[in-house]
């Protein structure tokens, strides 16, 4: 299924390799019946190629049938082409905007019409103005022919492309889907606290004794720091604002990124430790917020995973295409069976997780085009290492 993701490219490709290929065979292993005459289907291809590929397939198909013609031969054949190709080509192309939204009746009878207009065009050359005269039953036969060969490469090639459209359907409506099945089991998740520090809050009105009271209090703030946190790690993500796409200064966005993640770590007591360049020379291209939120939760994670007093280092490395964002703790580490199940929505190791954090910087970098890479040792600590790709700011002189 994976190629339905590049489906518009390979739309693209398909349209025009098959009326390609088909005309040069077409031409190159004609079925030969008279001196004068060639016999070949060239027609279609040439036909289904302009009438729905547009003028620049038309174009092409126009010059390859030309070159072929001339080099296999035959003066007077080549100039007839020379007259009905480019003269039903570029009128077929003409037609081709209209063509598309034809119904598939119409489409028939316009390049049974087309036929019949080149199949004319041509007699009446060869026989007008270079003399050639070939059979009038002759003539019957090939039209007979070559109508019912587009006819049927119109059918087939219908279904080729309601296929494709169909495809493209189904991945829009699986995309939906994820979405909005996300959407749903976030609420969800933020519900489910509400709601039970909701009932706890209600009891303290009730008369309880003064210890029963500060049960339900602290299970109450528990479960509002639970919503809370389920909060934290998916805001931005779930934001409906459009994604912007600004140029970043990744120094600028990391070290904001570290301010908000300053609280938390000198809470527990650990250093952040930082090494950034200072560079106006290159920009990344991204959502500020979301970059932020990512980076922010990739910070947590290796604050969380060190008892107190760890250290979190973040460095920054240039390279001439690419930059990467080193986050390295010395916390608990990760089997090789966590580190491939990183990224996917509640997986979580930790008692109060989300298991969100993950899934939220996943999703962001590789829209940012970039991607990430995690080495870890249990017990020893696991290293993050963001790559993306840079864009060098014009140098001013
Ligand atoms: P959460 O932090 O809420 O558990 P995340 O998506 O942020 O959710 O992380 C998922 C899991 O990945 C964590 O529960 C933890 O097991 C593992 N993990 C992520 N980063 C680290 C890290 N720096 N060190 C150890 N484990 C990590
Ligand atoms: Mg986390």
């Amino acid at each position: 299924m994976k190629y339905v993701y590049r489906l518009d490219a390979l739309k693209g490709w398909f349209l025009a390799i098959f009326p390609i290929l088909s005309l040069v065979l077409c031409m190159l292993f004609p079925v030969v019946v008279e001196e004068h005459f060639v016999w070949d289907l060239r027609w279609i291809p040439f036909l289904i190629g302009s009438l729905y590929g547009g003028y620049r397939l038309g174009f092409l198909l126009i010059a390859i049938t030309l070159i072929i013609r001339y080099l296999t031969g035959g003066e007077n054949g080549f100039y007839i082409s020379c007259i009905t190709f480019p003269l039903i080509g570029i009128s077929s192309f003409f037609i081709s905007k209209y063509y598309l939204k034809m119904s598939l009746l119409k489409k028939n009878i316009v390049s049974i019409l087309l036929i019949f207009i080149f199949q004319v065009l041509t007699q009446f050359i060869s026989t007008q103005v270079f003399g050639i005269n070939i059979g009038i039953s002759l003539w019957k036969q090939y039209f007979i022919i070559q109508v019912v060969g587009i006819v049927v490469v119109i059918i087939l090639w219908e279904v080729i492309l309601t296929n494709f459209q169909i495809l493209e359907k189904i991945v829009k409506a699986e995309k939906l889907e994820i979405v909005s099945h996300l959407a749903a089991s976030i609420s969800h998740e933020v519900r489910n606290p509400l709601t039970v520090t909701r009932g706890y809050i209600q009891m303290l009105q009730e008369d309880v004794s003064s210890q029963t009271k500060v049960k339900y209090a602290s299970i109450a703030l528990q479960e509002l720091d639970r919503a809370t946190e389920v909060i934290n790690d998916y805001l931005t993500f779930a934001a409906t604002t459009p994604e912007n796409n600004e140029h970043l200064r990744v120094s600028k966005e990391i070290q904001d990124a570290v301010n908000i993640i300053k609280p938390l770590a000198n809470m527990k007591g650990i250093d952040l430790k930082l090494s950034l360049l200072e560079d106006d020379a290159y920009y990344i291209i991204g959502d500020s917020k979301k970059f932020q939120q990512s980076l922010f939760n990739v910070f947590k994670n290796g604050i969380e995973s060190m008892p107190v007093n760890g250290e979190l280092y973040i460095h920054l490395f240039l390279h001439s295409t690419t930059l990467q964002i080193k986050i390295q703790d010395k916390g608990v580490g990760m089997t090789k069976e966590q580190i491939s199940r990183l990224g996917e929505p509640y997986f979580t190791t930790k008692e109060k997780g989300t298991g969100l954090g993950m899934m939220v910087t996943y999703s962001t970098i590789k829209n940012m085009n970039g991607t990430i890479s995690v080495s870890s040792v249990k017990g020893k600590g696991t290293c993050f290492c963001i790559t993306l790709p840079i864009h060098r700011n014009e140098i001013d002189t």
